[in-house]
């Protein structure tokens, strides 16, 4: 028998857990369904932006169940791992963890807001009934939805079977390897400080992306991202990437990589305009690609975007108007996350982008303001500058 809800949310990762908490708050009948079995791994470096918490303030009292340490900044190194420059806060710019430590909690915390949750069977079909949707998981079972939120990330099935996207084109996503490796919580604090940042190495090796390290509590997160051309890979970089970051002592000489993961993260693919909303169906988080073009985080942005489909859904059930209210997510988002996911201009050209990435060691402005465009999707502008001064 097919059980009815208001709304149905595909995937638990961060859009789809903030998605069903918000829908089950507004007292919306609510279905959260994830293929995997919880906790499970998602390949992520887990730095969650400060800004997570403070739009979503119900979080600060879950915060030590969600993530395991905070940074302060970010240490931005060129493309030989050569020159460093520091750029520091003294409150957190955001906060690491694992991925299946801070997706586990989110997911719990829509639970206890009373959404349903369904684990360890995946979509299977969809289709579109009576203003609705239908959807059938791949054990049999089959619910249908008022409305149906796409939050099944990169390789979005609701994306697929509601004839939204077929997939991604080549210049819509980055190639990316991680690894979160166990390491001593004493060693990591005394080699990275208490006060530990980012490591950020901008097009290592000409590469169209960068390398990190994120020293976490007692992980240190290792990876690398990038536009690769046809038929490169990203798994000879990486382990060059992890040589040379021993060789810069940047990285424990005792340390090796181990089984590193490797996913596409769709990077500015929002940008590039392909269809986000189908009646009642919407994608948001990783699904519509709402990933920033410049660093790749999408985190933030997934819970952003699950706000606002939940904002648009609320006011067209209310209203009797579904399907025109959530046609506007498509034009909407951009008010709220445009910037923000903004592709920084130049990445294609090498030369030019090398030159202005030097500028960042050679002046502690310009590295301030690069820090804020990364950390917090700030623009390249005067009050960007004024912020990194005061900071
Ligand atoms: C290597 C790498 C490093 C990254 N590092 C960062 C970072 O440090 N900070 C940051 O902010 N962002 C980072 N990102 C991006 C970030 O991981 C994503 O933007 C984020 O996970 C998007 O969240 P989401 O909820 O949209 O999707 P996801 O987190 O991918 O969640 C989707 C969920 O849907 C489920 N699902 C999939 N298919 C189905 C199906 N058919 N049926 C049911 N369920 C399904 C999955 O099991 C999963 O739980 C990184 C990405 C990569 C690849």
């Amino acid at each position: 028998m097919v059980k009815n809800y208001d709304v149905v949310v595909i995937g638990a990762g961060p859009a789809g857990s903030t998605a069903a908490k918000l829908a089950a708050e507004a007292g919306y009948h609510t279905l959260l369904v994830d293929k995997a079995r919880f906790p499970r791994h998602k390949t992520c470096a887990s730095w969650i932006n400060r800004l997570a918490f403070e739009r979503f303030p119900d979080l600060e009292p879950h915060r030590a169940e969600l993530v395991d340490s905070a940074f302060h900044g970010i240490t931005f190194l060129d493309e030989r791992l050569a020159r460093q420059a520091r750029w520091s806060e003294r409150r957190p710019s955001g906060y690491l963890s694992l991925r299946s430590r801070f997706d586990n909690g989110l997911k719990d915390i829509a639970v206890s807001a009373g959404a349903d949750f369904r684990e360890g069977s995946g979509l299977a079909a969809l289709s579109f009934e009576n203003g609705g949707v239908t959807i059938r998981l791949e054990n049999g079972d089959e619910f249908r939805g008022r409305t149906l939120i796409g939050a099944d990330g990169a390789h979005s099935r609701v994306a697929y079977l509601s004839g939204l996207r077929r997939g991604w084109k080549a210049n819509e996503y980055v190639l990316c390897a991680n690894e979160d490796l166990p390491y001593s919580a004493e060693e990591i604090a005394r080699r990275y400080s208490d006060r530990r940042p980012l490591l950020v190495a901008l097009r290592f090796d000409g590469l169209v992306g960068y390398g990190w390290i994120f020293p976490k509590r007692d992980h240190l997160c290792v990876g690398l991202g990038g536009r690769l051309g046809p038929g490169e890979r990203i798994q000879d970089p990486y382990r060059k990437f992890f040589h040379v970051c021993q060789e810069r002592h940047l990285l424990p000489a005792d340390l090796a990589p181990q089984k590193p993961y490797y996913d596409l993260d769709p990077a500015g693919a929002v940008n590039k305009g392909g269809p986000l909303v189908r009646g009642p169906v919407v994608l948001v988080g990783d699904a519509g690609g709402f990933v920033s073009g410049s660093t790749g985080e999408g985190i933030y942005p997934a819970m952003e975007t699950a706000l606002l489909a939940v904002e648009l859904i609320d006011r067209g059930l209310r209203r009797g108007h579904l399907e025109e209210e959530l046609a506007r997510f498509q034009t909407l988002w951009r008010a709220r996350l445009g910037g923000y996911l903004r592709d920084l201009p130049g990445g294609e050209h090498r030369e030019q982008t090398v030159d202005r990435i030097g500028l960042i060691f050679r002046s502690r402005l310009v590295c301030g303001v690069a820090a804020r465009a990364f950390l917090y999707g700030e623009p390249l502008t005067l009050a960007t500058l004024a912020r990194a001064v005061w900071s």
